[in-house]
């Protein structure tokens, strides 16, 4: 791809953000998904990785997706829809890894996880979300591996770069690129976003519009 193509890709995603974003609705259960009539990408992370931050840092808004601490409460996708004319939609997945969730609870989010994954043919990528000051733990390799099974194609993006030193994310960096490649859906691209300093933002929200539109 030429420089100027990339400009030009990074300067559409831009705009596309910059303008109308809506929240369209929540989704406690599959029955009330909304038409597949449009690309989705869906945010997946444990809970506090920084996924809201995320989305409002993407969307240049401040309160666009809101978080709720309470396990239990958060058992819901949300749809976001970009664009007018629409061109895409934003899926905020449930936080999961509450350090003493109920069973019932865990159950429940992979069900519905699951059950969305598997069916949605307008799914085009995942974003996985991983706090640089922790690195990958086990319930997210899980993650990692229901949507490997899925074959729902995701990069991992790690969250709060700012926090870290440059030297520890480097390290961090390559070894979640090892990591990545024992995962057959798993992007080889990996993100490092930080929601505070907006580094990183622009470069997701090209990935973002690109993942849509192939
Ligand atoms: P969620 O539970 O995944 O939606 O996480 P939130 O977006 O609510 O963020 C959890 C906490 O991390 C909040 O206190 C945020 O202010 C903080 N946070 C989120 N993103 C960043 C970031 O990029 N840098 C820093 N320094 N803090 C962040």
């Amino acid at each position: 791809m030429t420089d100027v193509a990339d400009t030009e890709r990074s300067e559409a995603a831009r705009k596309l953000f910059a303008g109308p974003v809506e929240f369209l609705k929540s989704a406690p259960e599959l029955k009330f998904l909304p038409d597949q009539d449009v690309p989705e990408i869906a945010f997946a992370g444990r809970s506090n990785v920084g996924k809201s931050s995320l989305l409002n840092a993407l969307t240049n808004r401040s309160g666009l997706a809101r978080t709720s601490n309470t396990p239990g409460r958060t058992q819901e996708l949300n749809f976001f829809d970009v664009g007018n004319p629409l061109r895409l939609r934003l899926v905020d997945m449930p936080g999961y890894g509450f350090a003493d969730a109920p069973k019932d609870l865990v159950k429940r989010w992979r069900h519905l996880v699951n059950d969305y994954l598997r069916g949605r043919t307008v799914l085009k990528r995942a974003l996985v979300l991983i706090d640089s000051r922790h690195g990958l733990k086990e319930v997210d390799r899980d993650v990692m591996r229901m949507l490997d099974d899925a074959a729902v194609s995701y990069h991992l993006v790690l969250t709060k770069s700012d926090k870290v030193k440059p030297s520890a994310l480097g390290a961090l960096y390559e070894a979640t690129k090892v990591d990545a490649a024992k995962h057959p859906a798993a992007h080889p691209r990996i993100f490092t976003t930080s929601s505070e300093t907006g580094s990183g933002i622009a470069e997701l929200r090209t990935a973002i519009l690109d993942a849509a539109t192939s």
